[in-house]
């Protein structure tokens, strides 16, 4: 057996930042260009690279699900343009995305942008409209008190810094809703109205209507929390400014 000379002098490197197992990585099916999220992919053990469910082939043009979608179907009115996301929430990454939340370690932060990457490289690449602006949903006060960060905003902040984009806080949570899971699909889409608010932030003045605003959460469900940001966001501008409004999200459930 060869000795891994270079697991002495720099042991936390070769760790994988999910499992803490040897990393002996090969970054051959890493499906995202940037380097600096591709790099972070490569960080990971072979067994916690080829876990990661990613959506390749969306079924659903409109939400980028992998399976035919009723939602969209049944949806009427629709206040984002589309939303894609990264990969399909299965137990795995329920997992990595609870890890992440409740201990909101960095590493692990970074993997999961990482893997956010994909939605926004498979994104760009479907649509023609320019993207200048990336916010995140928010999530309620008594929330970021017990919690200290908002993981939409952190994977949002990390999307910026790698693709050149502007941060910005342009919403906030006026109450907190019951668990959703807690509720019948109807009852969630009526609940969803009254939960945003736009910042009045000097952005609304200024013309972003050429470029489409991103908008990233963590988890794609029914989409309604999606499409009530998207509605307040888009009402915050005058009626002939109104920017596209484009979900980014980590998962799909
Ligand atoms: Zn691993
Ligand atoms: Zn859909």
């Amino acid at each position: 057996m060869p000795i891994n000379f270079r697991s002495w002098f720099a042991p936390s490197e070769a760790a994988c930042p999910v499992c803490g197992r040897n990393a002996v990585n090969s970054s051959s099916a890493i499906p995202v260009r940037h380097p600096t999220p591709r790099r972070i992919l490569s960080s990971l053990c072979a067994s916690c690279l080829r876990s990661i469910p990613w959506i390749v082939h969306p079924l659903c043009r409109i939400c980028g699900r992998m399976e035919r979608c009723e939602d969209c179907v049944r949806r009427k009115a629709r206040n984002y343009a589309l939303s894609r996301c990264a990969v399909r929430y299965d137990n795995t990454m329920k997992d990595w995305l609870a890890l992440y939340k409740y201990r909101g370690n960095e590493q692990l932060e970074s993997v999961l942008a990482a893997v956010l990457a994909f939605a926004y490289e498979r994104l760009t690449g479907t649509v023609t409209t320019g993207f200048q602006i990336i916010t995140a949903v928010p999530i309620a006060p008594e929330r970021m008190r017990d919690r200290g960060f908002n993981q939409a905003e952190r994977l949002a902040r990390r999307l910026a810094e790698w693709y050149g984009l502007d941060y910005e806080t342009l919403l906030f949570r006026l109450r907190h809703t019951e668990k959703q899971s807690l509720k019948s699909r109807r009852s969630r889409v009526v609940d969803m109205r009254g939960n945003f608010a736009a910042e009045s932030s000097g952005l609304f003045s200024t013309s972003v209507a050429s470029t489409g605003i991103l908008l990233i959460d963590d988890i794609y469900t029914t989409g309604s929390t999606l499409d009530e940001c998207a509605r307040v966001l888009r009402e915050s501008f005058h009626m002939e400014n109104r920017p596209d409004v484009y979900g980014l999200l980590w998962a799909r459930s």
